[in-house]
């Protein structure tokens, strides 16, 4: 994390707010060992995306930043999961569902040597039917005499069928071109960045309530706001007004719509949960308080930490907690999410209503947070008083000084020092403790980075 490419982009010395739009978002659907994976390689232009060879195991990351002719956009690579063959419809529909619902564009790739299988035609009705542009890329012709067998998938009714050798490189570069004119520049699916309603994902696993959550908030208070003024709404999202303001939750459609997959279901349930990241500001991760605080809860809450989004946590089922059980938890929350002590919590109870008025305040807050911006000065005078206090100790006969530093970026804060050697990691989260002390960034992640000056 020292290098931080987005420093240029912000402005420096200026106190002014200003906020990067949300990306476009492409997904990526296929079949398993139609060349996904290496094709996210090739467009990235590294191996980050590391091919899979093992069956059954899944990947940890599904988004990647990337970059074709000075446009930046998010690839969503939704095929982590490799089924048997029994399962490939159920998983590549899944795939297909959630590209539909959470990206501006998806490309569907077919392994063109094959040809189209039944699994394949499958897809290509869920995909037919969506508004969302759809590309075919035909994959593995790996030279001029396989086009034909490219140009047969024109009879998939998907348009125009996009030849290239992911392995190779051949017509990626054309292929991209193609996806920059069918991408909008500012995502439609995260659009309302600056200004509109606030977007929020309510994640946790299943049963924890995030439906009865939903249908509470939308009983109650919903408005039906068909044309809010400057946005558009994605179908799979919903406007709910709690406390007075229109909120966006975003995938919505997601916790309406429960899928039924044998296998597999984690792995369909956490790429949800990092799309629906993607289009979000703040997540909501409930947790059920009247079972032990598990593996999935911290990982979920690891995948909102990885998105940078702001957090808010809801202890949900409080109707149902006794007083062992409570003293329990209290011990499970000290142990398993003391690294997010920062987060607000509220105790709710999504069935009764109670305290449910909490969640508004609490969302403010950490958004608040996660907006934050410090002016450079304030900053620096901040960092004097800091090293002053407390120098970073003599490594070597060296002592690494901050030269200087700027908070790059908000949303979540971004902050950069400039020093003159590598700063111990104790004396990064010293740094970052002293700003939590000050600044409280209740909600928010931030980030210490820095750049060492040689
Ligand atoms: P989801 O899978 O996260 O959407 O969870 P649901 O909203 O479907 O809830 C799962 C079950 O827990 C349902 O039977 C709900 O009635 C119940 N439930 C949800 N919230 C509460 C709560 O606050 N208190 C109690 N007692 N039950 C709840």
């Amino acid at each position: 994390d020292e290098d931080l490419g987005i420093l240029d982009a912000a402005t420096d010395d200026s106190d002014a707010i200003t906020y990067l739009p949300a990306l476009p978002v492409l997904a990526i659907v296929g079949r398993p060992n139609v060349g996904k994976s290496a094709l996210v390689n090739r467009i990235l232009g590294r191996r980050e995306a590391v091919v899979q060879d093992t069956p059954g195991v899944t990947r940890d990351r599904v988004n990647y930043k990337a970059e074709w002719n000075e446009r930046r956009f998010t690839i969503v690579d939704t095929g982590g999961w490799e089924p048997d063959a029994k399962g490939i419809n159920a998983s590549v529909a899944a795939q297909a569902e959630i590209a539909i619902d959470l990206a501006d564009a998806v490309l569907f790739v077919v392994d063109a040597m094959v040809g189209p299988t039944s699994t394949d035609e499958h897809v290509v009705r869920m995909l037919r039917s969506t508004k969302k542009p759809v590309i075919l890329v035909a994959n593995k012709v790996d030279d001029a005499r396989q086009e034909p067998e490219a140009a047969s998938l024109w009879s998939l009714g998907l348009g125009q069928p996009w030849a290239v050798s992911a392995v190779h490189g051949r017509g990626v570069a054309d292929l991209l071109d193609h996806v920059l004119t069918v991408l909008p520049e500012v995502s439609a699916v995260a659009k309302d960045q600056v200004g509109g309603p606030r977007r929020v994902a309510l994640l946790g696993r299943p049963n924890v309530g995030k439906s009865s959550l939903l249908n509470r908030s939308a009983g109650e208070e919903r408005v039906v706001v068909n044309e809010l003024a400057g946005t558009t709404r994605d179908p799979v999202d919903e406007q709910i007004e709690l406390g007075g303001k229109v909120w966006t939750f975003v995938d919505t459609a997601g916790i309406r719509r429960r899928m039924h997959l044998a296998q597999g279901a984690d792995f369909y349930a956490s790429l949800r949960t990092s799309a629906a990241l993607e289009k979000a500001e703040v997540a909501v991760v409930l947790i059920d308080v009247t079972e032990p605080i598990s593996e999935q809860d911290v990982r979920i809450i690891e995948l909102v930490l990885e998105s940078g989004r702001a957090l808010v946590l809801a202890f949900n089922k409080w109707d149902l907690l006794d007083d062992e059980r409570r003293r329990y938890l209290e011990r499970e929350i000290e142990q398993d999410l003391g690294h997010v002590s920062w987060a607000p919590r509220v105790n709710i109870s999504a069935k009764t209503g109670r305290h449910l008025e909490k969640l508004v305040p609490a969302l403010e807050l950490a958004l608040q947070s996660w907006d934050t911006r410090i002016p450079t000065g304030k900053f620096n005078a901040l960092l004097a008083e800091l090293t002053a206090e407390h120098p970073h100790p003599v490594r070597g006969g060296k002592q690494p000084r901050i030269l200087f530093g700027t908070q790059a970026s908000s949303r979540p804060p971004t902050f950069v020092l400039f020093t003159t050697g590598f700063l111990d990691p104790q004396y990064r989260r010293f740094i970052t403790r002293r700003l939590r002390e000050l600044y409280g960034f209740e909600g928010s992640p931030i980030n210490v980075n820095m750049r060492v000056r040689e």
